[in-house]
C-alpha cells in the first residue's frame, strides 16, 4: 500500500498521540512503522544496561542489525524503553564498538591486540590459579571439622541481561567453582 502525505501524518499523530498519553508505542495501523521492519528477521533479546532487564525486538538485514524497540509482549516493559535502552541500536551499529580483543601487560603502556581464544585461556588459567590458590577443603566450626569445599577468593555476579537458564548455568558454574560469593545485579 502506497503512503500518501495526509496518511503519513495522519498516522504519526496518532502514535505520537498514543505514546504521550500511555508511554508506550501505539499498535494503530501506521504504514510507516510497518515499512521500516517490513521482510527483515526478528529475534527477541534483552536489554544489557540496567537491573529492569526491558524486553527488546531486534531486527536484522543480512546479519545487520538495522533496527531494535521495545518488545510490546514482554512482561517488563511492555514495549517501552528508557532513552538509553532506545539508543542500543547506536551501541551495536558504531564504528568505535571493540570487537577484537585488547590486552595491556601488567606494567605496559601499551595496547596489544590478541585473540579471542588467547583470551578465553587466559580468563580460564587464571580462573583455575585463582581457585586453587584459595580452596578451603574443611573448617573447623564448635571442634567438629566440616567439609566445605569453599573457595573464598572468588565472587560472581549475574548481569540484567541473563535470562533464567542462563542464571540457572551461571550458578551451577559458580557452585563447580566452589564460590560461595554468589549475587545478582537486580537483588543488588
Ligand atoms: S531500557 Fe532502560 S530501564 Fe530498561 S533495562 Fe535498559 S536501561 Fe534499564
Amino acid at each position: 500500500m502506497g503512503i500518501s502525505r495526509r496518511n503519513f501524518l495522519k498516522g504519526g499523530g496518532l502514535a505520537a498521540g498514543t505514546l504521550a498519553v500511555t508511554g508506550k508505542p501505539a499498535h494503530a495501523s501506521v504504514d510507516s512503522e510497518q515499512l521500516r521492519t517490513k521482510g527483515l528477521q526478528t529475534s527477541t533479546t534483552v536489554c544489557p544496561y540496567c537491573a529492569v532487564g526491558c524486553g527488546m525486538i531486534v531486527h536484522t538485514k543480512d546479519g545487520k542489525i538495522v533496527n531494535i524497540e521495545g518488545d510490546p509482549q514482554h512482561p517488563i516493559n511492555q514495549g517501552s524503553l528508557c532513552s538509553k535502552g532506545s539508543a542500543m541500536f547506536q551501541v551495536a551499529n558504531n564504528e568505535r564498538r571493540l570487537t577484537k580483543v585488547q590486552y595491556r601487560a601488567k606494567g605496559s603502556d601499551k595496547w596489544e591486540e590478541k585473540s579471542w581464544d588467547w583470551a578465553m585461556q587466559r580468563m580460564a588459567k587464571l580462573m583455575k590459579d585463582t581457585r586453587d590458590r584459595n580452596f578451603v577443603k574443611t573448617e573447623k566450626v564448635g571442634g567438629k571439622e566440616y567439609v566445605v569445599n569453599r573457595n573464598d577468593g572468588m565472587a560472581m555476579i549475574g548481569a540484567a541481561a541473563l535470562d533464567n537458564e542462563e542464571c540457572y548455568l551461571l550458578g551451577k558454574f559458580a557452585r563447580a567453582m566452589g564460590v560461595g560469593y554468589l549475587e545478582h545485579q537486580a537483588r543488588i
